[in-house]
Protein backbone atom coordinates (compact mmCIF):
# COMPACT_ATOMS: atom_id res chain seq x y z
CA UNK A 1 0.00 0.00 0.00
CA UNK A 2 1.14 3.58 -0.90
CA UNK A 3 1.80 5.73 2.14
CA UNK A 4 0.09 9.03 3.23
CA UNK A 5 3.08 10.86 1.20
CA UNK A 6 2.30 9.53 -1.77
CA UNK A 7 -1.45 9.38 -1.63
CA UNK A 8 -1.08 13.33 -0.98
CA UNK A 9 0.82 13.83 -3.67
CA UNK A 10 -1.56 11.68 -5.91
CA UNK A 11 -4.55 13.99 -4.74
CA UNK A 12 -2.48 17.40 -5.28
CA UNK A 13 -1.56 16.16 -8.90
CA UNK A 14 -5.55 15.53 -9.53
CA UNK A 15 -6.81 18.39 -7.92
CA UNK A 16 -4.37 20.77 -9.69
CA UNK A 17 -4.89 19.04 -13.28
CA UNK A 18 -8.86 19.66 -12.39
CA UNK A 19 -8.09 23.25 -11.00
CA UNK A 20 -6.38 24.38 -14.01
CA UNK A 21 -9.04 22.91 -16.12
CA UNK A 22 -11.75 24.38 -14.75
CA UNK A 23 -10.14 27.57 -14.88
CA UNK A 24 -8.72 27.69 -18.29
CA UNK A 25 -11.52 25.55 -19.99
CA UNK A 26 -14.39 26.75 -18.10
CA UNK A 27 -13.82 29.87 -16.89
CA UNK A 28 -14.67 29.21 -13.32
CA UNK A 29 -12.48 31.84 -11.14
CA UNK A 30 -10.05 31.88 -8.48
CA UNK A 31 -11.85 30.62 -5.47
CA UNK A 32 -14.09 28.11 -7.62
CA UNK A 33 -10.73 26.33 -9.02
CA UNK A 34 -8.91 26.99 -5.39
CA UNK A 35 -12.10 24.59 -3.86
CA UNK A 36 -11.87 22.56 -6.88
CA UNK A 37 -8.32 21.50 -5.93
CA UNK A 38 -9.30 20.84 -2.08
CA UNK A 39 -11.30 17.92 -3.51
CA UNK A 40 -8.62 16.74 -5.47
CA UNK A 41 -6.40 16.47 -1.97
CA UNK A 42 -9.85 15.29 0.04
CA UNK A 43 -9.89 12.73 -2.30
CA UNK A 44 -6.22 11.86 -2.85
CA UNK A 45 -6.86 10.72 1.23
CA UNK A 46 -10.51 9.67 1.43
CA UNK A 47 -10.38 6.12 0.96
CA UNK A 48 -8.21 5.80 3.84
CA UNK A 49 -10.58 7.08 5.96
CA UNK A 50 -10.84 4.05 8.31
CA UNK A 51 -6.74 3.55 7.94
CA UNK A 52 -4.94 1.68 11.43
CA UNK A 53 -3.07 4.75 11.71
CA UNK A 54 -5.94 7.21 11.73
CA UNK A 55 -3.95 10.01 10.27
CA UNK A 56 -6.69 10.98 7.15
CA UNK A 57 -9.09 10.43 9.63
CA UNK A 58 -7.69 13.21 11.54
CA UNK A 59 -7.17 15.38 8.67
CA UNK A 60 -10.54 15.13 7.17
CA UNK A 61 -12.30 15.28 10.89
CA UNK A 62 -10.09 18.24 11.74
CA UNK A 63 -11.44 20.01 8.15
CA UNK A 64 -14.97 18.98 8.35
CA UNK A 65 -15.56 20.09 11.61
CA UNK A 66 -14.80 23.46 10.57
CA UNK A 67 -16.30 23.18 7.14
CA UNK A 68 -19.72 21.19 8.15
CA UNK A 69 -21.15 23.59 10.76
CA UNK A 70 -19.82 26.83 8.72
CA UNK A 71 -21.83 25.62 5.56
CA UNK A 72 -25.05 25.20 7.71
CA UNK A 73 -24.68 28.48 9.54
CA UNK A 74 -26.65 30.22 6.85
CA UNK A 75 -29.45 27.55 6.90
CA UNK A 76 -29.57 28.04 10.61
CA UNK A 77 -29.95 31.55 10.15
CA UNK A 78 -33.20 30.83 7.48
CA UNK A 79 -35.00 28.49 9.91
CA UNK A 80 -34.43 29.59 13.06
CA UNK A 81 -35.14 33.09 15.30
CA UNK A 82 -31.84 32.36 16.74
CA UNK A 83 -29.10 35.40 16.51
CA UNK A 84 -26.58 33.30 14.83
CA UNK A 85 -23.85 35.83 14.59
CA UNK A 86 -23.42 36.70 18.21
CA UNK A 87 -20.27 35.46 19.73
CA UNK A 88 -21.82 33.26 22.54
CA UNK A 89 -24.12 31.32 19.59
CA UNK A 90 -21.16 31.03 17.35
CA UNK A 91 -18.55 29.74 20.33
CA UNK A 92 -21.38 27.47 21.13
CA UNK A 93 -22.19 26.33 17.95
CA UNK A 94 -18.60 25.77 16.81
CA UNK A 95 -17.72 24.16 19.87
CA UNK A 96 -20.57 21.57 20.23
CA UNK A 97 -19.93 20.47 16.01
CA UNK A 98 -16.27 20.41 17.27
CA UNK A 99 -16.95 17.93 20.18
CA UNK A 100 -19.66 15.81 18.14
CA UNK A 101 -17.69 15.72 14.86
CA UNK A 102 -14.43 14.69 16.65
CA UNK A 103 -15.19 12.61 19.48
CA UNK A 104 -18.86 10.84 18.65
CA UNK A 105 -18.71 10.58 14.46
CA UNK A 106 -15.30 9.61 14.18
CA UNK A 107 -15.25 7.03 16.90
CA UNK A 108 -18.34 5.74 15.56
CA UNK A 109 -16.81 5.68 12.08
CA UNK A 110 -13.30 3.69 13.88
CA UNK A 111 -15.64 1.14 15.32
CA UNK A 112 -17.59 0.74 12.05
CA UNK A 113 -15.05 0.46 9.43
CA UNK A 114 -12.55 -2.26 8.27
CA UNK A 115 -9.48 -1.23 7.07
CA UNK A 116 -9.91 -2.01 3.02
CA UNK A 117 -13.05 -2.36 3.78
CA UNK A 118 -16.24 -0.93 1.75
CA UNK A 119 -14.60 2.94 1.90
CA UNK A 120 -11.81 1.90 -0.21
CA UNK A 121 -13.74 0.66 -3.07
CA UNK A 122 -15.35 2.31 -6.88
CA UNK A 123 -18.60 2.23 -5.59
CA UNK A 124 -17.54 4.53 -2.41
CA UNK A 125 -15.46 6.64 -4.53
CA UNK A 126 -18.75 7.32 -6.96
CA UNK A 127 -20.93 8.21 -3.63
CA UNK A 128 -18.15 10.72 -2.49
CA UNK A 129 -18.34 12.23 -5.69
CA UNK A 130 -22.42 11.91 -5.73
CA UNK A 131 -22.17 13.90 -2.22
CA UNK A 132 -19.81 16.65 -3.42
CA UNK A 133 -22.19 17.21 -6.34
CA UNK A 134 -24.95 17.83 -4.11
CA UNK A 135 -22.96 20.05 -2.06
CA UNK A 136 -21.52 22.11 -4.83
CA UNK A 137 -24.86 21.92 -6.74
CA UNK A 138 -26.19 25.59 -5.23
CA UNK A 139 -23.26 27.31 -6.91
CA UNK A 140 -24.11 26.33 -10.55
CA UNK A 141 -24.06 22.31 -12.18
CA UNK A 142 -20.36 23.45 -14.12
CA UNK A 143 -18.86 23.70 -10.48
CA UNK A 144 -20.97 21.13 -8.89
CA UNK A 145 -19.52 18.37 -11.98
CA UNK A 146 -15.86 19.48 -12.23
CA UNK A 147 -15.87 19.02 -8.21
CA UNK A 148 -17.57 15.83 -8.55
CA UNK A 149 -15.21 14.43 -11.04
CA UNK A 150 -12.03 16.30 -9.34
CA UNK A 151 -12.96 13.79 -5.69
CA UNK A 152 -14.09 10.88 -7.83
CA UNK A 153 -10.69 10.70 -10.01
CA UNK A 154 -8.60 11.89 -6.52
CA UNK A 155 -10.02 8.54 -5.00
CA UNK A 156 -9.30 6.61 -7.91
CA UNK A 157 -5.42 7.57 -8.33
CA UNK A 158 -5.21 6.56 -4.43
CA UNK A 159 -6.92 3.04 -5.16
CA UNK A 160 -4.91 2.82 -8.06
CA UNK A 161 -1.47 3.65 -6.41
CA UNK A 162 -2.15 1.27 -3.59
CA UNK A 163 -2.87 -1.27 -6.34
CA UNK A 164 0.21 -0.49 -7.85
CA UNK A 165 2.07 -1.12 -4.13
CA UNK A 166 0.58 -4.48 -4.18
CA UNK A 167 3.55 -6.50 -5.89
CA UNK A 168 7.51 -6.31 -5.45
CA UNK A 169 9.98 -7.36 -7.51
CA UNK A 170 11.74 -10.75 -6.79
CA UNK A 171 15.52 -10.71 -8.18
CA UNK A 172 15.31 -7.51 -9.04
CA UNK A 173 12.87 -8.40 -11.85
CA UNK A 174 10.43 -10.72 -11.53
CA UNK A 175 7.13 -9.27 -10.11
CA UNK A 176 5.37 -10.98 -7.11
CA UNK A 177 1.71 -10.00 -5.98
CA UNK A 178 1.73 -9.75 -2.15
CA UNK A 179 -1.36 -11.02 -0.30
CA UNK A 180 -2.79 -7.22 -0.09
CA UNK A 181 -3.27 -7.67 -3.93
CA UNK A 182 -7.06 -6.93 -5.20
CA UNK A 183 -8.26 -5.28 -1.81
CA UNK A 184 -7.73 -1.89 -3.02
CA UNK A 185 -9.34 -1.18 -6.54
CA UNK A 186 -12.53 -3.23 -6.09
CA UNK A 187 -16.16 -3.15 -6.51
CA UNK A 188 -17.90 -4.79 -3.69
CA UNK A 189 -16.19 -5.58 -0.22
CA UNK A 190 -16.48 -9.10 1.39
CA UNK A 191 -19.39 -7.74 3.69
CA UNK A 192 -22.42 -8.05 2.44
CA UNK A 193 -24.14 -6.02 4.84
CA UNK A 194 -21.85 -3.07 4.07
CA UNK A 195 -22.01 -3.60 -0.02
CA UNK A 196 -25.81 -3.80 0.49
CA UNK A 197 -25.56 -0.32 2.50
CA UNK A 198 -23.54 1.54 0.16
CA UNK A 199 -25.69 0.42 -2.95
CA UNK A 200 -28.81 2.44 -1.20
CA UNK A 201 -26.33 5.10 -0.76
CA UNK A 202 -25.35 5.42 -4.06
CA UNK A 203 -29.39 4.51 -5.70
CA UNK A 204 -30.46 7.01 -2.71
CA UNK A 205 -27.99 9.73 -4.04
CA UNK A 206 -28.70 9.49 -7.54
CA UNK A 207 -32.20 9.54 -7.09
CA UNK A 208 -31.89 12.96 -5.36
CA UNK A 209 -29.33 14.11 -7.88
CA UNK A 210 -31.95 13.12 -10.86
CA UNK A 211 -34.78 13.94 -9.38
ZN1 LIG B 1 -5.53 3.21 0.67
Amino acid sequence: MADFKAHLVGGVVVGSVFSAISLISFGLNIVQSFAIFTMGLLGGILPDLDSDSGKPLALISGSVSVLIPALLLSKINTISAINSTSPEFLISYFTLCYLIINYVICELIKKMTKHRGIMHSIPFSFFSAEMVYLLFSSSGKQIATMAALTIFFGCLIHLILDELNAFYFKFGFIPILNKSSGTALKLYSQDLWANFFMFCLVCGATIIIVA
